[in-house]
């Protein structure tokens, strides 16, 4: 995709717009790469994360929506405890390249996302001590972007939430890329793949050093030891399944913010009639009933439960409709223990769906209902005792009638969020 239209071509030590001097890959996604840049000037912080758009119209309008949403969230009440829980916007400008003109947005630099965490996590999960940390964080980002901003980000998910690194390590990123620029050797392939936060060392136990001795030893001669640790970590790159680095990104203190508000959009003026990733995506917008801010708490809920269990709560099999929707729905239905009639006779898809309160052509024989309480303890053998409040806490959030499910201010009050061990 990096054609007219496209991606912008990008290299590693390129300076864009004079200011900004590209260190490395942090990710991509369908309308965007976005880089780990060195701000040059003395103006604002010294790292950046550069958003560089695809050039092509479609993309440029979308990227000015975000902008404006950013902007909202950046001015409006810097002072409200979820201001910080908001990945902010630093400067935006235009970039011109082979491929067109590409808008580029500079944000406030962050570390993985949570989905980085349920990788390391081996899909097990991470403790309820981190999981309840990082849940509040997300209430109190959204409590900001529902009640004072007003804008539903309508794609809350693990991937999106990114955790806060300290610039010291952000640091010694910088450092490994310079080295490599100094010794004038090729970059490692992972350096321009976005694989920024994947640690290629766990498998690979012995220290440096040991390692170096062993290889020194093989060859009968020495090596220097700073063109030994570059050939070490391309032979890492090569050799070791991708891993992330040290638990300590789930440490006591962590710290989060939601990201990419690309999808975002204000309580009165609705971009799009399908929002949302599949599983994290709200019953109403199923059943397309209309949407506001409680489809945000509905994703929160799937991901509370994603995090601490290292599965997703509903993964629906196929994405094409209608049996993907119809699937999601029996999932709802054995997950909650039914779905209230009324909520089946409103949207605009209920018809296709429902019959009686009913789901059409399923039989209730072929329904297997497992409330979350039981699916933690018989499944994730959680104990009863701690099972019972954190199903009560996610049932909450996963209500089926928009209008009762709890907001973000209320979960922030709820028992289990309050709770200490
Ligand atoms: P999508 O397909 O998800 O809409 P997109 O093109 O809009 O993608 P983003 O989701 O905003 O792009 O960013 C892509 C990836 O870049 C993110 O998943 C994340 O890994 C990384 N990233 C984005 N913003 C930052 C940031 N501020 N700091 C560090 N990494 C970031
Ligand atoms: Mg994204
Ligand atoms: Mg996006």
């Amino acid at each position: 995709e990096y054609d007219a239209g496209g991606y912008m071509p990008v290299n590693i030590g390129d300076v864009l717009k004079g200011q900004y001097k590209v260190c490395r890959k942090l990710g991509w996604g369908h309308f965007s790469t976005v880089w780990l840049c060195k701000n040059l000037f003395e103006d604002g912080p010294m790292y950046v994360a550069l958003k560089i758009c695809k050039s092509a119209h479609m993309f440029a309008a979308v990227a000015q929506d975000e902008i404006k949403l950013l902007q909202e969230t950046k001015t409006t009440d810097p002072n409200h405890p979820g201001y910080k829980h908001i990945v902010q916007m630093v400067d935006t400008f235009r970039l011109l390249s082979v491929n067109g003109i590409h808008t580029a947005i500079s944000m406030e630099i962050m570390g993985p996302s949570l989905l980085h965490i349920l990788i390391q996590s081996d899909f097990r999960g991470i403790h309820i001590d981190g999981v309840k940390k990082i849940i509040q964080q997300v209430l109190k980002g959204l409590t900001y972007l529902h009640d004072v901003c007003k804008i539903i980000h309508t794609d809350i998910k693990p991937e999106n939430i990114l955790i806060k690194v300290d610039q010291n390590y952000i640091r010694s990123i910088i450092g490994k890329t310079e080295r490599f620029t100094e010794l004038g050797l090729e970059m490692p392939r992972s350096y321009v793949t976005a694989d920024c936060w994947v640690d290629r060392d766990r498998e690979l136990k012995d220290s440096d050093e040991d390692i170096l001795a062993k290889f020194e030893e093989q060859r009968g001669q020495s090596y220097p030891y700073d063109k030994f640790l570059i050939e070490l970590t391309s032979f890492r790159e090569r050799h070791s399944e991708p891993r992330l680095t040290s638990p300590m990104w789930v440490s006591p203190n962590i710290e989060i913010k939601i990201a990419d508000l690309g999808n975002a959009c204000w309580e009165d003026h609705h971009f799009s009639n399908e929002i949302q990733t599949r599983q994290y995506r709200a019953l109403e917008v199923i059943l397309g009933a209309g949407y506001s801010f409680p489809a945000d708490i509905w994703s929160t809920g799937c991901m509370a439960f994603e995090l601490a269990t290292g599965e997703m709560l509903f993964s629906p099999k196929g994405d094409k409709d209608p049996s993907a929707n119809l699937d999601h729905l029996c999932l709802i239905w054995e997950t909650l223990g039914g779905i209230p009639q009324y909520i089946t006779e409103t949207g605009a898809n209920v018809r296709q769906y429902f019959h009686n309160g009913r789901l059409k052509n399923i039989p209730e024989s072929s329904l297997r209902v497992w409330k979350i309480e039981d699916v933690l303890v018989d499944k994730y053998k959680w104990k009863r005792v701690d099972a019972i409040p954190f199903a009560g806490f996610l049932e909450s959030l996963v209500e089926p009638d928009p209008a009762l499910r709890f907001t973000a201010a209320m979960a922030l009050q709820s028992e289990w969020l309050m709770s200490k061990d």
